[in-house]
């Protein structure tokens, strides 16, 4: 079937809540005819209200014009029956998260619209295909997933279902961008893209807090001086832990209870004593008025420790970033580039990037003077970085490790000996489910990087990630979490083992090592 394109179309919102108002200011706001339409009686106008309230201010802040505010509004119609509405060439429905209000409704609007009216959705977690069943023609049924606040979020994931027409998605995929917005095609599966492949940015923090290896300031530093906007602790407080739990614990669902998904008992704890963020005044944090929130310590940059014989190991970013700290300083040191480790070695002792195993099975096997460091994935001096010793590890060597740690520049905060850390099981858990979605053609690895960066503000995308560190490391990181815990999460997905495969391939295209 052709779909003749929508720029420029009539078009029906139903549901004038939070996101359908969001949908009809943008649609007009990008020259649209609008119509509103709510179940409940007046709820349309006051929406419409609402919007030229908060129109009206961002006019006398000066970021809109009157004329522009004016032109809105006008094309903005609020409805009192669908059966306004027979003309409009696509509807967008942004009702409750119900699949049978949702099928009951488009079933409906059916019988109103004509036969080449774009039906899409705006649902964040219920398949396409299923809301799709029982339509007269499924084909013109498309996901359009916005983010919330509406006309501020870039991204727009454009669904398909098993028998959405290419045609149609093609179509809502090029409105998107007309409104300035960022679209990206998705097929449908639980999470779509955003909400399966940024599971691991709590998922991880949850775990380390459930084996009681750092607290939620030191956690949440440690990723925001990674480049992530918030901190995954402060993050679920804003977004409260209840929705947090509810959208974690549907993609488990939709995935058959499998375990790399399992929600933690650390929210559920949170959930259940009401404890669900800022909005109840309490979460991780305490939101009380005037309440201080904990955080890690200042960075207290030192002078390199004297007297001392030094080698850098490895290759790769971390070492050259070693090296180059060494050498501003006059420090000596020999390079050991082909070591089957990262890092520096002082005297002996060892201060070794995380390659994924705890510090104390490295100390076990190899050598007992070690402390591992996390992934500095900033350049900023003073970054907040964990690092953890080995059992093994004398008294002398656990104090003045992270005196080291300063001196070569990082903010060094100590943790329990976690396999891993912080940042590094968290990015090379976010990469393997961006692997996974990818190899399961969820989306295109474009698609991955841009709804990431968009629609959860990352620093960079999984897929940027990869290609600078390399499949291998990281397959070979997510292979040693495995090994720990012995459970499903930390399953390498196929798609990064066959990437890990083509390790000559991948290491002559991304330099070994090179994530910072
Ligand atoms: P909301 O509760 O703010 O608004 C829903 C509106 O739909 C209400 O005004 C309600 O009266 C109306 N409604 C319910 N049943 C209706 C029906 N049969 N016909 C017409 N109107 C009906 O909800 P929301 O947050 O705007 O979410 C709407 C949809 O968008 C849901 O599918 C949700 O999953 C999805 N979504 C929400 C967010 C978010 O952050 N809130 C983000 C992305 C997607």
């Amino acid at each position: 079937m052709t779909f003749k394109p929508l720029q420029g179309a009539p078009l029906l919102v139903v549901g004038a809540g939070i996101m359908g108002t969001g949908i009809a200011q943008v649609a007009a706001q990008a020259g649209h005819a609008v119509m509103l339409f709510d179940l409940r009686e007046g709820a349309a106008a006051q929406a419409k209200a609402q919007l030229a309230r908060s129109l009206d201010a961002l006019a006398a802040k000066g970021k809109l014009s009157a004329q522009d505010v004016a032109g809105t509004l006008e094309r903005i119609e609020p409805i009192p029956s669908l059966d306004a509405a027979a003309s409009v060439r696509l509807v967008v429905e942004a009702v409750v998260e119900k699949l049978d209000v949702k099928r009951s409704l488009l079933r409906q609007l059916e019988g109103i619209v004509g036969g080449d009216c774009v039906l899409a959705t705006n649902t964040s977690s219920i398949s396409v295909t299923a809301i799709a069943n029982g339509l007269q023609q499924p084909g013109r049924l498309v996901g359009m997933h916005f983010f919330n606040p509406v006309p501020l979020m870039r991204l727009v994931e454009v669904v398909s279902g098993l028998r959405t027409d290419a045609a149609v998605a093609q179509a809502v995929h090029s409105l998107a961008g007309s409104w300035g917005k960022v679209a990206v095609h998705a097929r449908s599966t639980p999470g779509f893209i955003v909400n399966r492949i940024a599971r691991p940015y709590y998922a991880e923090t949850l775990a380390l807090l459930q084996e009681r290896s750092a607290e939620p300031a030191l956690l949440d530093a440690c990723l925001r001086a990674a480049g992530f906007r918030m901190g995954p602790c402060e993050l679920m407080d804003l977004i409260g832990h209840d929705t947090n739990f509810a959208v974690t614990q549907s993609v488990f669902e939709a995935n058959f209870f499998d375990k790399r998904f399992a929600p933690s008992l650390v929210q559920r704890e949170l959930v259940d004593g009401g404890l669900l963020g800022r909005k109840s005044g309490r979460g991780f944090y305490d939101h009380a008025p005037g309440a201080v929130k904990p955080s890690v310590p200042a960075f207290e940059p030192m002078e390199l420790p004297a007297e001392t014989l030094l080698s850098v190991h490895g290759q790769g970013a971390v070492a050259r970033r070693l090296s180059d700290t060494l050498a501003a300083a006059g420090r000596g040191f020999e390079p050991v580039p082909d070591s089957d480790w990262v890092g520096l070695e002082i005297d002996g002792a060892q201060l070794r990037l995380t390659d994924g195993r705890a510090a104390s099975q490295v100390g076990a096997g190899e050598v007992a003077e070690v402390v591992v460091f996390d992934l500095p994935l900033s350049r900023d001096g003073g970054a907040a970085l964990s690092w953890a010793p080995a059992v093994q590890a004398g008294a002398a060597w656990v104090e003045a490790a992270p005196r080291w740690l300063r001196a070569l520049g990082f903010n060094a905060q100590r943790m329990a000996d976690a396999p891993g850390l912080v940042v590094a099981r968290t990015v090379a858990m976010l990469i393997n489910e961006a692997a996974d979605a990818v190899h399961q053609g969820v989306c295109d690895e474009a698609g991955a990087d841009a709804a990431m960066k968009l629609g959860v503000n990352y620093p960079q995308g999984p897929f940027e990630w990869l290609h600078r560190w390399g499949a291998a490391p990281v397959a070979a990181l997510l292979d040693a979490l495995d090994a720990h815990y012995r459970g499903e999460r930390y399953r390498v997905s196929p798609g990064l083992r066959m990437r890990a495969w083509q390790r000559g391939m991948v290491e002559s295209q991304d330099c070994k090592g090179d994530v910072v």
